[in-house]
């Protein structure tokens, strides 16, 4: 069995107060010696969370440009030195809210990766897409987005499944449709970059994760970890989450 992967996506909640009020709940728990758990905060938040050894960090975001005129954006070396591991890119709420494109999410997977981040991808489908039929179909296309003609690829290749009906809303998909879906997604996967790779990705689900549900997904052969959102805000769920997961690979 892969080592799970447990990545909070804090979404825009917690000030910097908040934030060191977490990590001070947090350190002082024991985390499973057999898990990753990581944190993608709030710019802000990253310097905060710079200075703690307790879980890696990731970014919500990139742009991907060196440095300029880009009001608003964050860069790579900022990023860097708040020692930041992971970076999500194409999360569905940057895909709608923000109108990110296939074509923009694959230039900040790579360049991301170029920077020495790992990119955690997420892809997923609507409730209208997997009501017609089409969900897999889809999912494969933001694969082929990123990876199709992919010249480099980063040592660690993390993609993270969510059904936007299921981010935020209490819906999970059950355990055998998430899968599904990342079965086809692994194998899908394999014909673009290869099987080994393919086997080595870590792939996780999002959507309502929590921890009466994390044990059930895990135990999924391709359920290599989670994406969360709403139970990783306090640190005694974010926790509670963590260990069920992680208690058939202890
Ligand atoms: C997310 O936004 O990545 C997510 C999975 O949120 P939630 O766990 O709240 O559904």
């Amino acid at each position: 069995m892969k080592r799970p992967l447990f990545v909070a996506n804090w979404k825009m909640n917690k000030t910097m107060a908040e934030t060191q009020a977490f990590m001070d709940e947090f350190a002082s728990y024991q985390l499973p010696e057999t898990t990753d758990v990581a944190i993608c905060a709030p710019f802000i938040d990253l310097a905060v969370l710079a200075n703690q050894k307790v879980v890696a960090t990731g970014a919500q975001d990139i742009y991907p440009a060196e440095a300029g005129a880009y009001t608003g954006e964050i860069s790579a070396s900022m990023l860097a030195e708040c020692g930041v591991k992971y970076v999500i890119v194409g999360h569905s709420e940057r895909r709608t809210l923000l109108h990110e494109t296939d074509a923009f999410v694959a230039e900040k997977y790579h360049y991301a990766a170029g920077a020495g981040f790992v990119p955690i991808l997420c892809v997923g489908e609507s409730l209208a897409q997997r009501e017609a039929g089409e969900a897999e179909a889809w999912c494969k296309s933001q694969l082929d987005a990123v990876f199709a003609d992919a010249q480099a690829l980063p040592d660690e290749i993390v993609v993270a499944y969510e059904p936007i009906w299921a981010i935020g809303t209490g819906k999970t998909a059950t355990a055998a449709d998430a899968q599904e879906m990342l079965a086809a997604l692994r194998a899908h996967l394999a014909a673009l970059i290869g099987e080994e790779k393919a086997q080595a990705a870590r792939l996780l689900y999002g959507g309502s994760m929590k921890a009466d549900n994390a044990r059930a997904l895990m135990a999924e052969a391709d359920v290599d970890g989670g994406l969360i959102g709403g139970a990783s805000l306090k640190p005694d769920s974010f926790l509670a989450l963590i260990n069920e997961g992680s208690a058939l690979s202890v």
